[in-house]
């Protein structure tokens, strides 16, 4: 039996102890904990890396406390648009959605693309259609409604603080409260088969239909069995640029490197030369693990089958 093991992340950022309440911090690292304990049954039980990021996601996405299906960030019109992938590195199929709107868990219709329709990524007023069409379930606006999120939003809607403009002092202070909260998990199971998923609400104030990382398939989210599964956190134009998903991989299957190697050359170099702050998740066929951030801190996890099980926040 080869090592099986599950890694998750609740999203990067700007994420300092000093601006946590200790239950804050307690209620992220419980979240953490459960979401993990719930796919690493699956992969416990035989069941497949499919199956076990797939609970894992839905248990982060019906948590208030991250930005990705119920509590997902506010867009510049006020409302949440969520984004979500996932690929299946045994066969690379894969199933994506973007700018969905009132859809409980994302994952879920991301999941139906792969399995029950002839494409990879829908988007809007399709994707609602074959939702319905699939019968994935419903929440009215209220259901994804946080006050948190909400105010987020209220602080900075009538500023174009998405241009990340450095110099104004609003958005210096808006910048380091700086934190992305989407959700993703890689998992490797007993037979070696690996698969990742991401879910997110995308940035706060986003505008114009914009699409994040999260949902592309190659920069936000990606898995192969030959190399690697890996789900990625950040701002979201810069894991496009680089890639950063796809570029892991590569860098595993052309030049050799190990997973950690090829991570932090995407994370710590490809991504920092761009000013891309954030970080990633993966794990390689054998089941190895690689958690990797530069910013300040990731909600993450990880547990294997060699008896590793832990949760962080802190760099
Ligand atoms: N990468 C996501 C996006 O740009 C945000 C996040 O990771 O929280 O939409």
């Amino acid at each position: 039996m080869s090592r099986f093991t599950l890694a998750i992340h609740g999203g990067a950022g700007t994420i300092l102890k000093e601006d946590m309440t200790p239950e804050l911090e307690q209620a992220y690292l419980l979240a953490l904990q459960e979401a993990l304990h719930a796919g690493y049954a699956v992969l416990e039980e035989g069941g497949s890396a499919i199956n076990a990021i797939k609970a894992t996601i839905v248990i982060m996405e019906d948590n208030i406390l991250f930005n990705a299906g119920r509590g997902s960030v506010f867009t510049k019109k006020g409302v949440q648009e969520m984004d979500a992938a996932i690929m299946d590195g045994r066969t690379l199929d894969a199933g994506a959605v973007t700018g969905i709107r009132n859809i409980r868990n994302p994952i879920e219709l991301a999941t139906e693309v792969m399995t029950h329709s002839n494409h990879v990524f829908l988007s809007g007023k399709g994707a609602s259609d074959f939702a319905i069409k699939q019968g994935v379930k419903m929440e009215p606006d209220e259901y994804f409604f946080s006050q948190f999120r909400y105010d987020q939003w209220r602080a900075i809607r009538d500023s174009d603080a998405y241009s990340l403009d450095h110099t104004h002092q609003k958005l210096e202070e808006l910048m380091k409260d700086k934190k992305f909260g989407t959700v993703g998990a890689v998992a490797c199971d007993r037979q070696g088969n690996i698969a990742a998923a991401t879910s997110t609400g995308g940035m706060t104030n986003k505008k114009y239909g914009r699409i994040g990382d999260s949902p592309m398939i190659g920069s936000g989210t990606y898995a192969n069995n030959n190399t690697c599964g890996i789900s990625c956190t950040g701002h979201g134009e810069m894991f496009i640029r680089t890639v950063a998903a796809h570029d892991v991989s590569c860098l595993m299957e052309y030049k050799g490197l190990s997973l950690e190697e090829a991570m932090r050359i995407v994370v710590d170099e490809k991504l920092v030369a761009i000013g891309g702050e954030g970080g990633m998740i993966g794990v390689d066929s054998k089941g190895n693990a690689a958690l990797v951030f530069n910013s300040l801190g990731m909600y993450r996890g990880v547990r294997s089958s060699d008896g590793t099980d832990t949760v962080a926040i802190y760099k």
